[in-house]
């Protein structure tokens, strides 16, 4: 049974796209570069939610958690980066009303409300271009590690409701990500292009299932996805496709040697 109260923002008619981007380093946050410009006329294009869910690489949970607080924290997750990182705040509100809808979304699930995390940046380092306002309720859902991949696109499903409602879904991650590997320059290993373009291929093809089951793509994988914590919300995005979206690509590139930041809109 789901909540009758009255749900923050205005309603709106039309069904909300869902967004896989691509985040790559923090600093994305504070330089003005192609990625954060690409964020920024993304945000102006989109029709404006009523709030934002974004599923960020950057929260692991036991179990699945949601914020659920009215003032969430912004996270600085990292080390070693400038002190003008550091700085940076984005004040959206939460929505402990949208919390409680959507943990009654499917009561198969268990989602418990959250009152300690906040917003990592996964959600701020992209949020803070593609609404600088900050003024739109963000509300973040952990991965929850006890899950593999077909559960965790089973789980995103219960979402599918919240397109109707106006609520933007995000998932921010990287197709590619391997820390390891990474080089500080504007380049890329063959090995990294090449496997992110068979998955985004996987994804114009529609082949869900080849996409859950990624190990499976490349005999090289696992040097492109050594862990799945930047995959995952990929899936999330991709459970909530319908028949009818149209999907499309931006940031189309695979940079610090391999850090994907392709993003895709869907719908
Ligand atoms: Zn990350």
């Amino acid at each position: 049974m789901v909540t009758t109260c009255v749900l923050p923002g205005t309603s709106v008619t039309s069904k909300m796209p869902v967004l896989f981007v691509g985040h790559g380093s923090p600093m994305n946050a504070i330089d003005d570069n192609v990625f954060s410009h690409t964020w920024r006329k993304l945000g102006a294009t989109l029709p404006r939610p009523r709030a934002i869910l974004c599923i960020s690489a950057h929260w692991q949970t036991t179990g699945s958690q949601i914020t659920a607080m009215a003032s969430p924290p912004t996270i600085h997750d990292f080390s070693g980066f400038p002190q003008a990182l550091f700085d940076v705040h984005y004040p959206a509100p939460g929505s402990p009303e949208w919390a409680a809808y959507i943990c009654q979304l499917d009561t198969r699930y268990a989602i418990n409300a959250d009152y300690i995390w906040g917003l990592d940046h996964g959600s701020w380092s992209v949020l803070r271009h593609m609404f600088p306002e900050a003024d739109i309720p963000v509300l973040q859902l952990s991965l929850d590690l006890a899950k593999t991949p077909p559960q965790h696109y089973q789980f995103a499903r219960l979402l599918a409701p919240l397109r109707d409602e106006g609520i933007l879904i995000m998932g921010s991650g990287n197709i590619v990500h391997n820390l390891q590997e990474v080089i500080w320059r504007d380049e890329a290993h063959d090995w990294a292009v090449e496997i992110n373009k068979i998955i985004i291929q996987r994804i114009k093809d529609h082949d869900h299932a080849a996409l859950i089951n990624y190990t499976g793509l490349h005999p090289s994988i696992l040097q492109a996805v050594p862990t799945d914590e930047h995959y995952l919300p990929l899936l999330y995005i991709l459970a909530l496709q319908e028949p009818q979206d149209s999907v499309n690509f931006f940031n189309e590139k695979v940079t610090l040697g391999a850090i994907s930041m392709h993003g895709v809109s869907i719908g």
